[in-house]
């Protein structure tokens, strides 16, 4: 593709394929891997940069977020109270955490986190999704009862859109929220401190440190 063609491209599409880049896996150190990368543009929205990663050796895969505008540690809080608010898009790099405090769930980043773009709706879907999974690893029927009333909690929540507030951290800035209604979302930037007590799932990070230690 031709610089011309790139600059058409990205002048008409939201979202564009760059070339492949050449990068090592992090984990068999194999050159056999695809990268592609792409910028998506959303509108009022800083750019990001789409990073996804397969090894063909060792079938390692990692999808991740990089902000191209904001880069201090945050917090976001956006405060869902209807189906409209529901639709707000998380984008989720792989060291940001995602909590939502009424239902005591969490996403915490590690070394197999991935980014993802997903709704309110959709990651509650999710979790659920995963606590289904539990009911056969459960080996006691007050288990599997807690499990289902779990189930059932995030049931009426997906139904009915109750009141709820979902909390994204990050301590690169990396991940974000699209609201729905930006007056019911809160940034707030952390201080040095508190983003040093956010997990980070950085394997890549923790890989090239080895290297260099
Ligand atoms: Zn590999």
């Amino acid at each position: 593709m031709s610089h011309k063609e790139v600059q058409d491209d990205y002048m008409a599409t939201e979202e564009h394929d760059f070339k492949m880049m050449e990068v090592r896996c992090p984990v068999c150190d194999s050159d056999n891997t695809k990268v592609t990368q792409r910028i998506m543009d959303i509108p009022h929205f800083p750019q990001l940069w789409f990073f996804n990663m397969i090894c063909s050796d060792c079938n390692f895969k990692h999808n991740d977020f990089i902000n191209l505008s904001f880069k201090d540690p945050v917090r976001y809080i956006y405060h869902a109270e209807n189906k409209e608010d529901y639709t707000s898009k998380i984008i989720r790099a792989a060291n940001g955490t995602i909590i939502f405090p009424q239902i005591g769930a969490m996403i915490e980043p590690g070394p197999n986190a991935d980014g993802f773009v997903n709704n309110i709706e959709g990651i509650l879907h999710d979790i659920r999704g995963k606590t289904l999974f539990l009911l056969g690893d459960a080996d006691s029927d007050e288990e599997r009862e807690k499990i289902r009333n779990y189930v059932n909690l995030l049931d009426s929540y997906i139904q009915d859109n109750l009141p709820i507030d979902i909390v994204v951290e990050d301590p690169f800035g990396n991940s974000s929220i699209i609201p729905a209604d930006p007056s019911k979302l809160e940034t707030i930037t952390l201080s040095p401190e508190e983003a040093e007590r956010l997990k980070t799932g950085f394997i890549v990070f923790e890989k090239a440190k080895d290297k260099i230690d």
